[in-house]
């Protein structure tokens, strides 16, 4: 099975794509992860990537491509893989139509998660962490006990800027624009199922286990 999940950040399409990878014995390919083994390991990918990120700039689409496919190279990824995060833009996703078809495979789905402006807002901007120890709460989901304190080490828990909800509302306005291409060009092809990610996490994954089934490959 191979799959891409599309979706704004906070839809939470990683979460489903960690069920979806152990559900299915795929693997669950996400950039940032490749992104951060490539620099760990110093392959020479990575050490081209590590070169941008030091000036603070962004990793080009040639380097990314190029990590992306030696992950579908490595014989883990022979039974399927779901792409998390990727690709993002109409030149990334033609980039990855030719590393698919220079290995003789195909997309099977492309699923995109759609989660309202304001649950997002709600999710990402509840989010609280500890500055000390890197403990994670949130205000509705999680809170700590009592609120305002980490329960782990006591310090005062902050919210990290870009989970205000003008930087919020600012990432929603770039991935719309990015990304409404990039839906069109799967749609075109035939490929995309729209999928409500505003419910449970158990209820998504078994709406989504549903979607993903008839592509099962063991
Ligand atoms: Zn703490």
């Amino acid at each position: 099975m191979r799959v891409v999940f599309l979706g704004a950040p906070g839809v939470g399409k990683g979460t489903q794509a960690d069920r979806i990878a152990a559900q299915f014995k795929i693997v669950k390919i996400s950039t940032g992860d490749v992104l951060r083994e490539a620099v760990r390991n110093q392959t020479p990918l990575g050490r081209e990537a590590k070169s941008f990120m030091d000036q603070g700039k962004l990793v080009p689409d040639s380097v990314v491509i190029g990590l992306v496919r030696d992950k579908l190279d490595e014989p883990g990824s022979a039974n399927g893989f779901v792409l998390d995060g990727f690709p993002r833009t109409v030149p990334q996703a033609e980039e990855l139509g030719k590393v698919l078809e220079s290995k003789r495979v195909n997309l099977d789905r492309v699923v995109n998660f759609q989660v309202s402006r304001e649950d997002i807002i709600k999710r990402l901007s509840g989010r609280r962490s500890c500055p000390k120890c890197q403990a994670t709460f949130h205000l509705d989901f999680a809170p700590s006990k009592t609120g305002s304190a980490c329960d782990r080490c006591g310090e005062v828990l902050v919210q990290r800027s870009d989970d205000r909800r003008e930087a919020i509302e600012m990432r929603l306005k770039v991935y719309d624009e990015q990304t409404a291409p990039l839906i069109r060009y799967y749609s075109d092809q035939q490929l995309l199922t729209e999928l409500d990610g505003s419910g449970a996490v158990a209820t998504v994954f078994q709406n989504l286990s549903q979607v993903l089934e008839p592509y099962r490959t063991t």
